[in-house]
């Protein structure tokens, strides 16, 4: 069975139009599904029961249903979605102040494999379809109810968004769509560990989104001990950002994950001072997460809130901006692709 948001506007229209339909019905069907989150077929008020029940004979609305919420005592909020496939994926609300902020994934594992992550330990199993990727802000939406409005959404989640640009680029389109969902393009940041072509890609499409590379390390040997299956030197990653900014006019925001006495050593700090000093960015700090599993085997450790501040003050002392990332749902499995491993794991 096909999922309706994993149509793109054309198939809805030829759909509808195959069951006896109007073009303005398949509009009205898409503003159901986009703009007002339903989730039913008998939720779409003015559309005539003979076409919603001939759609409902070969179609579901959605495809993934929530398999498990989490909630931290700061409010962040960890949804486990079903797919239809049996497999499993998590997005994150994060409350904030004024912000909520929704974290996305886009593929079930992720294939790159950095050595502190949970969504990478036992590889990729597939990439999510562009309705996959979409609804988790309609299900996010729904668990805020009325009360609250996302304002941020982050792909950020479980997966490497530059290795599934088909279904990433157009749901980031069904997310912007001002007919729909109607997020701003300024308030979507993507994620990447650093491909440079997938990233001329990205800069290519419109609107301007966002990005944030994931460098944890200037230095080319100490960042491939880190992702090892990164392919392409610093230089490159850096250069391929630098010219999104130039074509964008968005900083982009360079991602440190700070493993203890790995990548946060005076030596790290001077490493990316001269690679990034030049460059219009903001480092973000991000004191790693501990994954039990992952602590055990490989000996990982998160670095002390001392050694943390010396490393933000050696790079402001630099010369670059650095902004520090606060740990949140702590006290639950923080870090995304960690609720999917202890589902996977039976922890
Ligand atoms: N694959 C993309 C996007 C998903 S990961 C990327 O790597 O950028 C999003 C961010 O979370 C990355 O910066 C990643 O390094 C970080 N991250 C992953 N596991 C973490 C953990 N256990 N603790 C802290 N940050 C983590
Ligand atoms: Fe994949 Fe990002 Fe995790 Fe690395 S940090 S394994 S790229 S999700």
């Amino acid at each position: 069975m096909h999922a309706l948001t994993d149509l793109e506007d054309g198939a809805i229209l030829r759909v509808v139009a195959e069951r006896g339909g109007q073009p303005f019905q398949a509009r009205q069907i898409l503003h159901w599904i986009w703009k007002h989150g339903v989730e039913r077929f008998d939720q779409m008020r003015n559309v005539p029961a003979k076409l919603r029940e001939a759609l409902a004979s070969d179609h579901v609305m959605r495809a993934t249903s929530i398999a498990k919420v989490d909630d931290a005592n700061d409010g962040t909020k960890k949804l486990l979605l079903g797919l239809h496939d049996g497999e499993t994926v998590e997005c994150v609300i994060i409350p904030d102040g004024e912000r909520t902020t929704l974290c996305i994934s886009t593929q079930v594992g992720c294939p790159v494999g950095c050595v502190f992550c949970a969504s990478g330990m036992f590889g990729v199993r597939r990439n999510l379809t562009a309705g996959e990727i979409a609804e988790q802000v309609l299900v996010a939406k729904q668990q805020l109810g009325t009360g609250r409005r996302l304002t941020n959404l982050v792909v950020m989640g479980m997966g490497e968004p530059m290795l599934n640009l088909d279904n990433l680029l157009p749901a980031l389109q069904r997310i912007h769509d001002p007919d729909g969902i109607d997020m701003g393009a300024r308030r979507i940041t993507v994620s990447t560990s650093g491909y440079p072509r997938q990233m001329e890609r990205f800069a290519a499409a419109d609107p301007s989104w966002n990005l944030a590379v994931s460098l944890h390390a200037a230095n080319d040997e100490l960042r491939s001990k880190l992702v090892p299956t990164a392919t392409s030197p610093v230089r490159d990653i850096v250069a391929a950002a630098h010219r999104y900014f130039g074509q964008k006019g968005r900083e982009v925001t360079y991602e440190v994950v700070l493993l203890e006495g790995i990548n946060d050593r005076p030596e790290d700090a001077v490493a990316l001072v001269s690679t990034l000093a030049s460059m219009p960015c903001t480092v973000n700090l991000i004191p790693w997460n501990p994954v039990a599993e992952i602590a055990a085997s490989k000996g990982l450790r998160r670095p002390a809130v001392g050694r943390v501040d010396a490393f933000a003050e050696a790079l402001r002392n630099g010369g670059l901006k650095v902004t520090v990332r606060r740990q949140r749902g702590a006290d639950r499995s923080a870090a995304c692709g960690q609720l999917r491993l202890r589902q996977l794991t039976g922890t």
